[in-house]
């Protein structure tokens, strides 16, 4: 596939090449070179007026929540939690996990989102999903340590892990530990050894709350993340989802052991709540990718949305603007959540790097004019001028329709399927602690 004359813009680096033919081979991007004049191959996609863009990487997400979108508003963590979203996901079946992952990966795509890290329950179902709509993905599968039955399951996630481990070129796998609160050290400690025997890196929850933290600090002495670096889950290449409110010891651990932060500004908005955790880690150096959460609390998969909101939480929280800056946000889009994710060769236009690309139509009013291109893409670029969503080298949207599955198919089944998933509140799996 040639690509043929686009404005590269690289987010990795902030680097503009404007004019060049970007040639992709095998799902990798084999050269990078400036446009002929008058030399123009038939095949090749004709990028002149777009912007050239690597894909957006979400770190954090629950992809098939999309079916459970606007289930439980207005309402504090606790409560979303324990009074709605624990009750409603005891009646997910197979099939509704299935068509959740085609929305909520169909909702990425178009918003410019090639890689998600995923963390969820029924794999099968979500991987099947991934598969056939060509999103690339990082699977953990969720696991909890309460409950009567969490050696079975523990085996039956292993089991998984083998069955497709090397099955899917585009899917990755990670261990899903939920939380500190839901896996005790026992448990933890077999999650441990299991990512080491079979070289798997962890996705983790971590310090979603004050409430969170602060139980564990009058229960333990400690806090969340001290207790994970004490287990052995901290560790170089750990994804901690959240760690909103790691204390400044937590940071320093985080950063000593090369651990990675996602940072998902809007569900913390929305449950009403101010972290400071992106400028704090930011300033220390600590990796950090931006991630969406769930659709159930974060209303919409959108990293665009992430990163503006989290330079603006920043701002605000920190009463400066001068911090989260522009050269510091735009390259979490996509290089950020890479490296938390430890996959170099995405989110970057270099030779080498895997060739999962937008084009971006620069006749969008919100992009005009070009004075500073980083601050338009940051605070203005509407997801409806992303053109063109290429994952793995294969063009999965183009001129905003989906290539690869039936879009109005999936958005009926959802439809169809969502008013009797909340109609019931089912027994709780779990319960959020005091
Ligand atoms: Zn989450």
């Amino acid at each position: 596939m040639i690509i043929h004359n686009a404005d590269v813009l690289d987010t990795a680096t902030l680097t503009r090449r404007t004019g060049y033919d970007v040639r992709i081979d095998k799902g990798r991007i084999t050269d990078i070179v400036p446009t002929e004049a008058g030399h123009h191959d038939p095949d090749a996609i004709d990028a002149t007026g777009f912007y050239l863009l690597p894909g957006f990487v979400n770190a954090h997400a629950h992809t098939s929540m999309a079916i459970l979108r606007g289930s439980a508003e207005d309402v504090d963590e606790h409560a979303w939690f324990n009074e709605y979203l624990w009750k409603y996901e005891a009646n997910l079946a197979p099939e509704d996990v299935y068509w959740g992952a085609l929305l909520g990966a169909a909702e990425m795509l178009f918003a410019g989102i090639t890689t998600v890290a995923d963390h969820y329950f029924m794999g099968e179902s979500i991987v099947r999903a991934f598969q056939e709509i060509g999103i690339r993905a990082d699977f953990a599968y969720t696991l909890f340590g309460l409950g009567d039955d969490t050696n079975r399951k523990f085996d039956e996630v292993l089991r998984f892990n083998d069955m497709y481990r090397s099955r899917c070129p585009r899917i990755t796998l990670s261990l899903g530990p939920h939380t500190p609160y839901t896996c005790p050290g026992p448990f933890m400690k077999k999650v441990v050894e299991t990512a080491h025997q079979t070289h798997m890196k962890m996705h983790i929850h971590v310090s979603e709350s004050t409430e969170q933290r602060d139980s564990y600090l009058k229960r333990y002495g400690k806090t969340p993340i001290a207790v994970l670096a004490d287990q052995g889950v901290l560790e170089e290449g750990t994804i901690l989802g959240h760690a909103a409110y790691a204390t400044e010891e937590d940071l320093e651990l985080i950063a000593t052991v090369h651990a990675g932060i996602v940072h998902c500004p809007k569900t913390y908005m929305r449950f009403g709540q101010l972290p400071d955790i992106l400028p704090r880690a930011l300033a220390r150096g600590i990796t950090v990718g931006l991630g969406t959460d769930g659709d159930a609390s974060n209303g919409s998969y959108s990293i665009l949305e992430s990163a503006r909101l989290g330079a603006l939480l920043a701002k605000s929280v920190m009463l400066d603007a001068t911090t989260a800056r522009i050269e510091q946000v735009v390259p979490l889009l996509s290089h950020g959540g890479a490296t938390v994710l430890g996959q170099p060769d995405l989110g970057s236009v270099t030779v080498g790097a895997k060739a999962d690309l937008l084009l971006v139509n620069k006749q969008t009013a919100a992009l005009a004019p070009e004075t500073n291109v980083w601050a338009n893409l940051l605070y203005a670029l509407p997801e409806g001028s992303i053109d063109t969503v290429i994952v793995d080298g294969q063009t999965v949207i183009r001129h905003r329709k989906l290539q690869t599955v039936d879009l109005d198919t999936i958005i009926q089944q959802c439809n169809q399927r969502a008013p009797s998933l909340v109609a019931t509140r089912g027994k709780a799996i779990q319960s959020y602690p005091d």
